[in-house]
């Protein structure tokens, strides 16, 4: 069994995290920068390589990666070279400035799926970003800005890290929930974003706690790093097939169970800062309330828009003949049983294609197919909106008219025997409806004209007698269509 580069290049990776944070200083600053460049040239050679509407994107990647890349040199170089640890510093200009190349990038990712799939899954990553930034400000913003010993300057770059992961966040979870036409790979991109805001939650809360996490907080950025370096090895970077992630409109358990656990977050907050001593955070547990709310009722509201547009199309699907687009037996007889039982002037049209079997024979099964949507297509740029054209069965359709007088009627008939493609000829029986006769007598009667139309030669129209009398003669043939 052959293992794809990409696995091997993460798989080897892993291995030597394990042992890093046993490595000598040196080798682990050498493997850390090797890391970060492994995840630029990986990036870069993959931005160069793309073309379409896939490059854009990847070059916004790049650049942010470049961005980090910079941040992660000018570190060694303070740490290694100066023996200074500055607070904050170019690194951290260089580091900031990667977050919105980055974010360009998964936006522009996000932007290839429909605006209703999109619109779903930027409020679930807005409800789960939510609850995340609650406990950012819990734990890192407002100890931070209430820090009497901290600068401006430091306390500004100190909170631009957690909203710069959380902006950052919002567009990782909104691309991992939303289906699409995007490269496979970018699902190591979001894996490589996730790892990251775990090393940046991880590094804020230990420098804010005074404690050092030591070489183990190296791990994640590594992680990160070497996710995005297996990008230029991954064969699906250039392909934009559907990456089968998770459909945004459907609501998977696992997406329930994270989404209800984000907005219990809040609610539990306020519980553990009650029974821990004193709600110190209320206002911004209470705004953070009612946005999760606001979200999940816009969610809801999205839902049911979704279900209401999915059960008027089922309704017009039950209604609607497949093949030709014209309403199906069941809605056929629904709307003659209504009409009959209006009353007024009700008259029905049934058609039969002559010798269809024959043109089946010639043409094949799908051309005969072809005819049939044709020939209904045809038909209904003759009829008028009020009229109902319906596929009875197999070659043979109905048309409610009324409105009309029965000249009218066995004129339309006529214009729909004239309107036939291909060369083809039909026969059409027409019924008046009686007052006192049921939908099924007058379909009787108009079928009974049909069957003596095809007895007097096909290609021709006749008028079914009244109820109870046999059809009429022809008042109409060959000759209205003009041949
Ligand atoms: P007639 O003039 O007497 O009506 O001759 P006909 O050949 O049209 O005879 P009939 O109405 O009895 O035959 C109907 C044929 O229509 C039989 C069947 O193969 C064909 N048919 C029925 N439904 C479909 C369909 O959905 N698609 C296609 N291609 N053919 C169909
Ligand atoms: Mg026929
Ligand atoms: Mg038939």
């Amino acid at each position: 069994m052959r293992i794809p580069a990409w696995r091997a290049v993460l798989v080897a990776g892993n291995l030597l995290l394990v042992v890093y944070p046993w490595l000598p200083a040196a080798a682990r600053d050498a493997g850390y920068l090797l890391a970060v460049t492994g995840a630029l040239v990986s990036l870069a050679v993959t931005a160069a390589g793309a073309r379409g509407p896939d490059r854009l994107p990847w070059v916004f990647l790049a650049a942010g990666v470049a961005a980090l890349f910079v941040g992660e040199v000018l570190w060694t170089w303070y740490d290694l070279v100066l023996g200074v640890d500055p607070f904050p510093s170019l690194a951290d200009a260089a580091y900031l400035a990667a977050y919105p190349l980055l974010a360009t990038a998964l936006a522009l990712w996000a932007r290839r799926s429909a605006p209703a799939e999109r619109s779903a899954s930027v409020l679930d990553a807005g409800i789960i970003t939510v609850a995340a930034g609650l406990l950012a400000w819990v734990a890192l913003i407002s100890p931070t800005v209430s820090d009497g010993e901290l600068g401006l300057l430091e306390q500004a770059v100190s909170v631009a890290y957690p909203v710069a992961d959380l902006a950052l966040l919002v567009l990782t979870v909104q691309l991992l929930l939303l289906p699409g036409q995007r490269p496979a790979a970018t699902h190591l991109v979001t894996a490589g974003m996730l790892t990251m805001f775990t090393g940046d939650a991880l590094y804020a809360v230990t420098s804010l706690t005074g404690t050092t996490p030591g070489p183990l907080g190296d791990l994640p950025f590594l992680l990160s790093y070497l996710l995005l370096g297996a990008v230029g090895l991954h064969p699906s970077r250039y392909s934009s097939e559907d990456t089968g992630a998770g459909g945004a409109s459907t609501l998977r358990w696992l997406r329930l169970v994270v989404l209800t656990a984000a907005s219990l977050l809040a609610p539990l907050t306020l519980a553990v800062q009650d029974l821990t001593g004193a709600v110190v955070d209320g206002v911004a547990i209470a705004a953070c309330s009612a946005v999760l709310t606001l979200l999940v009722v816009l969610r809801m509201s999205g839902l049911v828009r979704q279900v209401q547009t999915q059960a008027r199309a089922l309704a017009e699907a039950a209604r609607t003949d497949a093949l030709t687009g014209a309403a199906n037996r069941r809605a056929w007889d629904e709307t003659l049983a209504a009409t009959t039982s209006r009353g007024g002037a009700v008259f029905v049209v049934m058609l039969d294609l002559d010798h269809f079997k024959a043109y089946n024979d010639r043409h094949g099964h799908l051309g005969g197919d072809a005819l049939l949507r044709s020939a209904a297509a045809a038909w209904r740029a003759e009829l008028r909106a009020t009229d109902l054209l319906a596929r009875y069965g197999g070659e043979e359709f109905g048309v409610l008219l009324t409105g009309c007088d029965l000249r009218d009627a066995v004129a339309t008939a006529d214009r729909l025997r004239a309107a036939m493609p291909d060369g083809v000829t039909c026969s059409t029986g027409v019924a008046a409806w009686h007052p006192r006769e049921t939908p099924a007598q007058l379909l009787g009667r108009a079928d009974a004209a049909l069957y003596a139309a095809k007895a007097a030669g096909r290609d021709r129209t006749v008028v079914a007698g009244p109820p109870s009398a046999p059809p009429l003669a022809t008042v109409s043939d060959v000759a209205h269509v003009g041949g």
